[in-house]
């Protein structure tokens, strides 16, 4: 098994799986925004090789299926370098594609909830096309995301490749970088701090947040699935938040005794997000189960054991 981005958040997450079903698993990684220590416990596994490369460069390994997860996921690091992320999506994919085709691996894309840009169809449904900018400073990560896919369907039909297409809504959990800059990350570091709470615009837009673990189930469910299911399905959580009660149930859970503040809203953040996750509930049994309340207190123990051992948020918590 190919991981690429195997050293991020998901990718580590979906490495443990694999390693604790048995695979032998190549993870590839070129560490912008992943980091060794997710993956530091599977070094001395003999099931486990970790690669730094970079996946806009070509690829020569020999494997039965490949997840390419590698692309930055946050705004402010996919917004860091925009030109790196198109790349990374689109040479990306055809490098991962390219190796598919040599190996006839089967090959799973992360692909993302974005490719819905601000949606006017509330919840999304896969058949839904999307009302993304192609020009704003979220279109790199939406159009290169949404160019994989047109890729991932053109080898389907034209070279016959087993494709698998995940559409991730919001996911959160242990590992997330903290300080990526997405809402639960920030928040729970900022209450672990005694921070400021950021709310960028009213806080009345809204999400709906699923935790790894019932990800990863369906990464896994989705690549065991018959050959005729391709994607591309939504994977994620339908119960729907708005960012101010996140921040709410944040504080709650930690409490902490940080303000609410008010930032203005990103260009071309989406007001609303929720999947219709029919098409994962009838082709592969699978829904979310995990309540935010029980995964955050999850993700919470996470940051605040980083913030005791690692000193990671040192300089947040002085401040
Ligand atoms: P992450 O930033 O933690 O992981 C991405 C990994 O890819 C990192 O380890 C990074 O170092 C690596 N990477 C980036 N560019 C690379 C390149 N050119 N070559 C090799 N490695 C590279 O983010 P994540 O949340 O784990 O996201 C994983 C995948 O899932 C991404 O493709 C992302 O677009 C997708 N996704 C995530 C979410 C979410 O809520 N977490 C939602 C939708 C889609
Ligand atoms: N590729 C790769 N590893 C492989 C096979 C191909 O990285 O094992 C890359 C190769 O560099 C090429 C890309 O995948 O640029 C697309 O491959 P494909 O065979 O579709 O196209 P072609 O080689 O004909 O351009
Ligand atoms: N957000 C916020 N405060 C923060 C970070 C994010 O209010 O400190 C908001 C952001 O504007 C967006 C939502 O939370 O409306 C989710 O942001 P994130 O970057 O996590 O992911 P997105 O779904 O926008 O890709």
């Amino acid at each position: 098994m190919l991981v690429t981005g195997g050293a991020g958040f998901l990718g580590s997450h979906l490495c443990d799986r694999l390693i604790a079903e048995g695979c032998s698993v190549v993870c590839v990684d070129n560490f912008f925004t992943g980091a060794k220590r997710n993956v530091a416990h599977l070094l001395n596994h003999p099931g486990f090789e970790l690669l730094r490369h970079d996946v806009t460069f070509p690829l020569y390994v020999e494997v039965n299926q490949i997840f390419n997860l590698a692309c930055p996921a946050s705004p402010i690091h996919y917004q860091h370098d925009p030109v790196q992320t198109t790349k990374t999506s689109v040479h990306g994919a055809i490098n991962m594609l390219g190796l598919a085709k040599r190996t006839r691996a089967k090959i799973f894309q992360a692909s993302t909830s974005e490719v819905y840009g601000d949606p006017e169809v509330h919840p999304q449904a896969e058949s839904y096309w999307g009302r993304v900018n192609p020009i704003g400073i979220r279109s790199c990560y939406d159009e290169g995301k949404r160019c994989a896919e047109t890729l991932f369907f053109d080898y389907h039909r034209q070279h016959r490749l087993r494709i698998k297409v995940a559409r991730i809504f919001n996911t959160y959990g242990p590992r997330m970088h903290p300080h990526d800059g997405r809402v639960v990350s920030n928040f729970i570091v900022q209450a672990l701090t005694n921070q400021p709470i950021t709310i960028f615009g009213d806080g009345s837009q809204s999400r709906s947040f699923c935790y790894v673990s019932d990800l990863i189930e369906g990464f896994m469910r989705l690549m065991a699935s018959p050959d005729e299911v391709t994607g591309p399905v939504n994977l994620g959580n339908p119960v729907e938040f708005t960012i101010a009660e996140l921040a709410e149930l944040v504080i709650k859970l930690t409490n902490s005794k940080s303000k609410l503040i008010r930032n203005p809203l990103p260009q071309d953040d989406p007001k609303q997000r929720k999947p219709d996750t029919t098409l994962a509930e009838s082709k592969l049994g699978w829904r979310a189960t995990v309540p935010l309340e029980k995964g955050l207190e999850q993700t919470i123990a996470y940051f605040d054991e980083l913030l005791r051992t690692t000193g990671e948020l040192a300089g947040a918590r002085a401040r």
